[in-house]
């Protein structure tokens, strides 16, 4: 777009300062200080203690697991997400939309998975949830993931991608109650969750699935070919991990998977899923009893190709169904009872910032979604006095036994995954993206140097004041390494 400079380090300066003491501090949590927060019923374990002379012998930890689900279908139809050329409101629905609650319990600390059929969530909605949850069951925010499926036929959630809807008043005011209706369900979901924890065991495996392809690096209508032709280009993330919650009698509870890849095979106006939605109906249907739990990976620069028809979002669904099935019958590691969370937001610097008199020039372009930009920022620079030079960006570390699972905020490029699962290794690494905060794309220095819609113009339709700044990447790697080394 317009706003293309280098960084300049005088704002990294000050705004690392600023974060640091409103952001950063608050929700910096390490492992040890959690545990104690986390820690229920010592008093009460003291008290029994003190009553028997001889000690009962030390039972050895387990898990407990509890699962819930709720509709979230919105109740009227109204706007979708995930396309800017949408003219209308949605006209129906193929499947139900579902927010699924998995809660872990390692004997004191727990962990709270949130799984939304939804192209993203932003700050605001997502705070409000998180928040609630907070309150409701003595959790700090490393002990919550709400992840988000990015499918393209869900509906407008709260503020996310605002800039690229032109509402009107009776459409604004269905995704306001749509926010309520959607907190409402989440942290009714996860009380039930609560209720249902019991004992269980976790296991770990990893199998594959093929659909994705780099969508940077092969036109659309070359990919059968390509694919035929076993030439397809790009780096991909293919892998397939698997969670499996299972009962004492060995049935499965839950069953958690990912992949990184867009969910756009669909992008007409009835709700749905789309692919990840498929898989989970499919994966619920081939074994029953279990509750299924999409989180996406690092997927923004890969799209399940072919695409457009509902058969192909069926068929992915049996892909990924058969790929939880071979890594569920095949080696998979037992995951000893221990979680271990660290959460921080960092100051995630913006290339240079618009002047106001660019952003007045920006008012009146013929592109509409640059115009609406440019309006919210002018309020937010007469509001505030100044832009914010960085957007505290949230990294989760989630230590689940054995399994890492790094679970990032944004629509994150594949690079992130591939070279975060090579660095942490011997660690088993599992890397969440579009989780807890869904503020923009998040592009590796690569995308960002080469441009285009992941490295810059997906921005515009952000309401981002700019493209990142070159150091993107290595904020977020650097801060991921020591959330790990914190949780070692
Ligand atoms: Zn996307």
């Amino acid at each position: 777009m317009t706003h293309r400079s280098p960084s300049s380090p005088r704002h990294l300066l000050r705004l690392s300062a600023a974060l640091l003491i409103t952001v950063c501090i608050p929700f910096r949590l390490p492992h040890a200080a959690c545990a104690d927060e986390a820690h229920h019923g010592s008093g009460a374990n003291a008290h029994v203690a003190a009553e028997r002379p001889t000690p009962a012998r030390p039972t050895p930890p387990s898990w407990r697991a509890g699962v819930a689900r709720a509709v979230i279908t919105p109740p009227k139809l109204m706007w979708m997400s995930g396309y800017a050329s949408r003219n209308r409101p949605a006209e129906g629905k193929l499947h139900d939309l579902w927010a699924k609650a998995l809660v872990l319990e390692d004997g004191t600390r727990r962990y709270v998975l949130v799984t939304l059929d939804l192209v993203g969530i932003g700050r605001e909605l997502s705070d409000r949830i998180r928040r609630q949850l907070e309150r409701t069951h003595g959790l700090k925010r490393s002990q919550i993931t709400l992840a988000t499926s990015h499918t393209h036929t869900g509906p407008v959630v709260g503020r996310n991608l605002a800039t690229m809807y032109f509402l009107d008043a009776e459409q604004k005011r269905r995704v306001a109650e749509y926010a309520d209706f959607l907190t409402t369900r989440i942290v009714r979901a996860v009380g039930q969750a609560f209720a249902d924890l019991a004992p269980a065991t976790l296991h770990y495996g990893e199998n594959h699935a093929a659909f994705a392809v780099n969508r940077r690096n092969n036109r659309e209508a070359d990919v059968p070919r390509l694919r035929e032709a076993g030439q397809l280009r790009g780096p991909v993330d293919h892998s397939v991990p698997v969670l499996a919650v299972r009962r004492p009698d060995g049935s499965l509870k839950a069953i958690v998977f990912g992949y990184a890849c867009h969910a756009t095979v669909l992008s007409f106006y009835k709700w749905s899923g789309d692919w990840p939605g498929f898989a989970q109906l499919e994966i619920e249907h081939r074994h029953p009893g279990a509750t299924a739990l999409f989180v996406a990976g690092c997927g923004a620069d890969q799209n399940p190709l072919p695409r457009r028809k509902v058969e192909y979002a069926e068929r992915y669904g049996r892909e990924m169904a058969d790929a939880v099935d071979r890594a569920l019958s095949g080696d998979l590691r037992r995951l000893t009872p221990a979680l271990r969370f660290a959460y921080e937001e960092i100051p995630l610097a913006f290339d240079r910032l618009p002047t106001e008199a660019e952003l007045q020039r920006d008012t009146t372009s013929d592109n509409r979604y640059i115009a609406a930009r440019a309006r919210a920022l002018l309020q937010e620079l007469r509001k505030h006095g100044r832009l914010a030079p960085a957007y505290p960006y949230p990294v989760q570390v989630v230590r689940v036994g054995e399994l890492c699972m790094v679970v990032l905020g944004g629509e994150v490029v594949v690079d992130y995954a591939l070279r975060l699962k090579r660095e942490l290794a011997p660690r088993t690494a599992w890397i969440v993206a579009y989780a807890n905060d869904v503020p923009a794309y998040i592009p590796s220095l690569r995308v960002l140097k080469e441009g285009g819609y992941e490295g810059e113009t997906s921005m515009i339709y952000y309401g981002r004041p700019s493209r990142w700044s070159p150091n993107v990447e290595e904020h977020i790697i650097r801060t991921v390494h020591r959330l790990v080394h914190a949780t070692d």
